[in-house]
């Protein structure tokens, strides 16, 4: 068994050993904090939260708040730091950010009642994954708790949603770990520990490549697997038998958030099966060079799809929207469904635009539902389901006069029952307040007993206010005033100059420098008349309000019903809105392993470019005669550009999208790999190349004939001689690969590769259209037929700013290399390499073709630009050798 570290904070260090650690109060912080040992512990004192010892340190790091300490003359003093309570949230949110937990422990008696320390308990533990406060969340986002369960064969998955109440269970086996994990951004992880050892370096493997969630760095708790959860949810367990992992790893959630808030279990009423035969496989590489989500390092949103494909309107409709895009179908029937549901929002007399509308402002029904079920909405949140509630019958009415059948199903399934907007609309004031135990809750009219307890609190509170003015008169003092005190409750005060006018009847209570204060008997009757129905009428309301609470929960099927027909409507209306906005084009989905489209543009570079100077293409593909391309043209000719938008083509068309194209025609995918981008940053070196050709490898290895593979510049990372050679082997493979002969456009610089075209009989050439243009070039691209001209080389040599001398060099030295040595020999005869170079010794792939004290070298010197190594400076004209030819 391999124990994993928990991320156990040293809370308490060693301090706890000095004397201002043995008070009472520091006691029953140590005793609190030891409860929660991976938290940062807010411990409310009086109007402040306050951290302390190592929390503190690494709280005021974090928050960028003070560090002081308590007891200072202490020779051991205690770190701390604090904030005013209501700064809470914002602290909370932050923390919670960076992937941190919190536990709030509040006084649980009033400190002006408590006879010596004032009792304190943890209320809340906040963590990034279990949250589901409005305040913590991103709107457009599922925040989802991801649970693991491990096996040595396999692996369990559950996501979990308490701000929704859905549940995903998924299980796969080890090698699809990287594409099922990779899909979803997920808040928080819990893995159990300890674990076999078997399992140990896969699920750290697995953890490793885990993308960072809302955190930079995604985080991974440990739970107790000693002890399997016991708490089984009925629902999910008889409905799962068949997935005993995932359930494992379903039940572990249920527990962990059942434990963090507080006991309120959340409800997971929409359980969900993922399998990866039912979706379009992207590897987590292929996810990341598309930019779907995250732009590269960098980069801004604005290069990603989701930014310019995210037109819903409500926050539940962007998270459903999101799940499509990183889920697309690999199904006909339900790529067909969905595009008949956008289709019909695109029919003239839809009424996408009036729904659209109508949806602005729109409360997020999805996530107060949820909050319904597990008993955590607050007055507020219960206003804002009844504003919904209001708006939802003209919603429904607007889309069943549309007269599509489609639409009068929706309209159905948004139907919520009536009584319950009414019964809302009747209980509660206009705004409810969040807090429920503070009254101002309930209408007037709603309930009797609170209205005679509110009259009652509201006319003794006037009767206060008047007797101001009628004591003034009959004392005849004009500065008399009434006061509030908690310590007094109500009085007179009277200043001292007036004092000989004081009347008979006045008690003295309290003496002030200059002033008294005094009561009457009539005042302190009325007193406690007041406090004592405020107090009741704050009871009642909360009262009532649980009573609306439990009501409104008997509703949540139908609430949830709505929400989702909602949140779906929204998602359908959105891709209907971007296929209108951008004039894409239905594409047709078959059973074939074709790909004809035509006017393909990339539906994000298109948007960045201004207006009409993005070039449209053509791609076809045949896995019968033209499986394999070969896309050859210089650097910047929109190489990489093409693979993405042929790429995004498929994606957005297997979401049931419409598509950047004039006409696409596209044979089911089943996975789509792309290897673009990553070693496009010259001068990144081996560790980009052990990063291409794993994921390489990864291709080759998992490619169906059903998949399309796009491929950009292999083997750039290494010499020259390797990657062509490698290349070229990749090309053969992809192209012979017995039964499995994915769809292919492989686009590189190494013109070689052309002439591969008269041995493979479905590997056709294109390049990106060059155009010479007096002294340079004029990138096209254009997109056409056949191998690429190599005359460009000699304009992109002198574009790139090289002396003529060092190309005519060129040509010689490397005739020469060529002629007389092989690169073996070459490398035999270099001295021994310093360890700087030496490659490490399990891959010898990798190792550089030329030595760096090649006896050329000081003649490399001279020719190399500044900056240039002597080996780069080999390497880059080796380059340019075969480009401009012999
Ligand atoms: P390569 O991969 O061949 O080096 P890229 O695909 O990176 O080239 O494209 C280089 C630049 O050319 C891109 O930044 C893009 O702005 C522009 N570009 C690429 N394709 C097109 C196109 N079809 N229409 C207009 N501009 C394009």
């Amino acid at each position: 068994m391999s124990t994993r570290g928990r991320n156990v904070s040293t809370a308490t260090g060693g301090a706890a050993a000095g004397s201002a650690a043995k008070t009472p109060l520091m006691k029953q912080y140590l005793a609190t904090k030891g409860e929660h040992p991976d938290a940062f512990l807010f411990f409310r004192m009086g109007d402040f939260y306050e951290l302390f010892f190592e929390d503190a340190v690494r709280a005021a790091q974090l928050l960028g708040i003070t560090l002081t300490s308590r007891n200072k003359s202490d020779p051991d003093p205690i770190p701390m730091c604090g904030f005013p309570w209501h700064q809470r949230d914002g602290y909370v949110s932050r923390l919670l950010r960076l992937g941190h937990k919190v536990a709030i422990c509040d006084q649980l008696e009033d400190p002006a009642q408590a006879k010596g320390l004032v009792q304190r308990g943890v209320t809340e533990v906040l963590t990034p994954g279990s949250v589901t406060s409005d305040q913590f969340l991103d709107g457009g986002a599922n925040n989802f708790l991801g649970v693991l369960w491990p096996r040595p064969d396999r692996l369990g998955l559950c996501l979990a949603d308490a701000s929704t109440g859905e549940m995903k269970l998924a299980e796969c086996s080890w090698d699809e770990a990287g594409s099922v994990l990779s899909r979803t951004r997920v808040a928080e992880w819990l893995v159990p520990s300890p674990v076999e050892d078997a399992v140990a370096p896969k699920l750290d493997a697995a953890l490793a490549g885990l993308p960072g969630a809302r955190s930079a760095v995604p985080v991974a708790r440990y739970l107790d697997a000693s002890r399997p959860p016991a708490r089984w949810s009925a629902v999910v367990a008889d409905a799962h038998a068949d997935l005993p992992l995932a359930l494992a790893a379903s039940a572990a959630a249920l527990d962990y958030l059942d434990r963090t808030q507080g006991g309120l279990a959340a409800q997971m009423t929409r359980v969900e099966r993922w399998s990866e035969d039912a979706v379009l496989r992207l590897d987590a590489a292929t996810a990341r060079h598309l930019e779907l989500f995250t732009p590269q390092p960098g980069g801004e949103p604005s290069h990603t799809l989701w930014y310019h494909l995210n037109m819903a309107v409500t926050a539940a409709g962007s998270r459903r929207l999101r799940s499509w895009l990183e889920r697309p179908l690999a199904s006909l029937g339900a790529i067909h469904a969905r595009q008949q549901a956008v289709a019909a929002w695109l029919a003239p007399e839809a009424p996408r635009g009036s729904f659209r509308e109508a949806l602005r402002g729109l409360p997020d029904l999805e996530r107060l539902s949820a909050r319904v079920a597990c008993g955590k909405a607050t007055p507020r949140d219960l206003g804002a389901l009844r504003d919904a509630l209001v708006r939802l019958p003209d919603l429904a009415a607007g889309l069943e006069r549309s007269g599509g059948e489609a639409f009068a199903a929706a309209a159905r399934a948004m139907a919520v029952p009536p009584a319950l907007a009414e019964r809302l609309s009747a209980a509660l004031v206009d705004e409810p307040p969040t807090v429920a135990r503070d009254g101002d809750i309930i209408r007037t009219g709603f309930d009797e007993l609170r209205d005679s307890l509110y009259s009652l609190a509201h006319s003794g509170k006037q009767w206060i206010a008047e007797l101001e003015a009628s004591e003034r008169e009959r004392s005849g003092i004009p500065s008399l005033k009434v006061g509030f005190n908690k310590v007094f409750g109500f009085y007179l005060e009277i200043t001292n100059s007036h004092r000989d006018k004081v009347p008979a009847d006045y008690e003295r209570r309290q003496t002030l420098t200059n002033a008294e204060r005094y009561v009457t008997p009539a005042l302190k009757a009325r007193e406690s008349e007041v406090l004592g129905a405020e107090e009741k009428l704050k009871a009642r309301e909360h009262e009532l309000f649980v009573a609306l609470r439990d009501e409104t929960a008997r509703y949540v099927a139908s609430l949830q019903g709505a929400a989702d027909a909602l949140a779906r409507l929204d998602a359908e209306a959105a891709l209907a809105e971007v296929a209108a906005r951008f004039d894409w084009s239905r594409p047709v989905l078959e059973d074939s392993d074709r790909l004809v489209a035509s006017g393909v543009r990339h539906p994000v570079v298109e948007r960045l470019l201004p207006r009409g100077e993005f070039v449209a293409n053509d791609v076809r593909l045949d896995a019968s005669d033209r499986q394999v391309i070969l896309l050859t043209g210089p650097n910047m000719g929109g190489k990489s550009t093409y693979l993405r938008q042929v790429a995004l083509l498929v994606l957005l068309a297997q979401c049931g999208s419409w598509v950047p194209a004039t006409q696409a025609t596209i044979g089911l995918v089943d996975r789509l790999f792309t290897r673009v981008g990553a070693a496009d940053r010259l001068g990144a070196g081996q560790s980009t190349f052990m990063v291409e050709m794993s994921e390489t490898a990864d291709i080759l290895r998992s490619a169906t004939s059903r998949s399309l593979v796009l491929l950009d510049e292999i083997g750039r990372g290494t010499a020259t001689y390797d990657g062509l050679a490698l290349a070229w082997a990749v090309t053969e493979h992809l192209h012979d690969a017995r039964g499995a002969r994915p769809r292919t456009i492989f686009a590189t610089h190494y013109h070689e590769l052309t002439q591969l075209s008269e041995k493979l009989g479905r590997l056709a050439n294109a390049h990106v259209a060059v155009k010479e243009w007096g002294d340079g070039v004029v990138f096209l691209h254009r997109i056409a037929d056949g191998p690429a001209d190599r005359s460009y080389g000699i304009h992109v040599a002198k574009l790139a700013g090289l002396p003529e001398s060092v190309i005519e060099r060129a040509k010689v030295v490397l005739a020469e290399l060529e002629s007389e040595r092989t690169v073996e020999e070459l490398e035999k005869a270099a001295p021994k390499r310093g360890k700087r170079d030496a490659a490490p010794a399990a891959l010898p792939l990798f190792e550089s073709a030329a030595p760096a004290e090649h006896p050329l070298a000081a003649e490399l010197r001279q020719l190399a630009p500044d900056g240039m190594t002597p080996l780069e400076a080999l390497q880059r004209l080796a380059d340019w050798k075969r480009r401009f030819g012999a």
